[in-house]
């Protein structure tokens, strides 16, 4: 089976580099799955799980944001935060959602609507992601 290089890149540094027959993303679009050879182009992403198939396995990222590039050969994730399913803490997910949630009721007067609606959507995401892992 085919396979391409796949590079998950953060400002913190390179979160995954590795190979896979195929990669799902969720890009601003919908779902888009990849395979060797695809044409390039550049599409954002939205906050998701990025999944790469390699053989029988299936290997779950949760990336939040950013940017996919393609080239044949080589498929490249630059986001603000991207963690391995293997590297999640459960246990801050759990507690960035719920203070996410909670802030989200209170309805405080200067709340910042949309930032913390990211904060819940990055915390459920991550959630999700390590929920699912292989
Ligand atoms: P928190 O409120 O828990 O900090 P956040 O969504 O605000 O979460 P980010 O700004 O997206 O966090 O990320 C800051 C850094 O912390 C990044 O390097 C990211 O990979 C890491 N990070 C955030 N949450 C987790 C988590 N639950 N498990 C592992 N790494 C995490």
């Amino acid at each position: 089976m085919k396979t391409m290089k796949v590079n998950i890149v953060t400002p913190d540094g390179p979160v995954c580099e590795t190979d896979a027959n195929m990669i799902i993303a969720v890009t601003e679009t919908g779902e888009m799955g990849i395979l060797p050879g695809h044409i390039a182009m550049v599409a954002p992403l939205r906050i998701g799980a990025l999944r790469l198939k390699k053989d029988d396995s299936t290997e779950h990222i949760a990336v939040h944001g950013g940017f996919l590039e393609i080239r044949p050969d080589v498929v490249t994730v630059l986001a603000q935060s991207a963690e391995m399913a293997s590297t999640i803490d459960i246990a801050r997910a759990k507690k960035a959602a719920k203070r996410a949630e909670e802030a989200l009721q209170a309805k405080e007067e200067n709340l910042d609507f949309k930032l913390v609606e990211l904060e819940l959507k990055r915390a459920i995401n991550r959630i999700d992601v390590y929920e699912t892992r292989a």
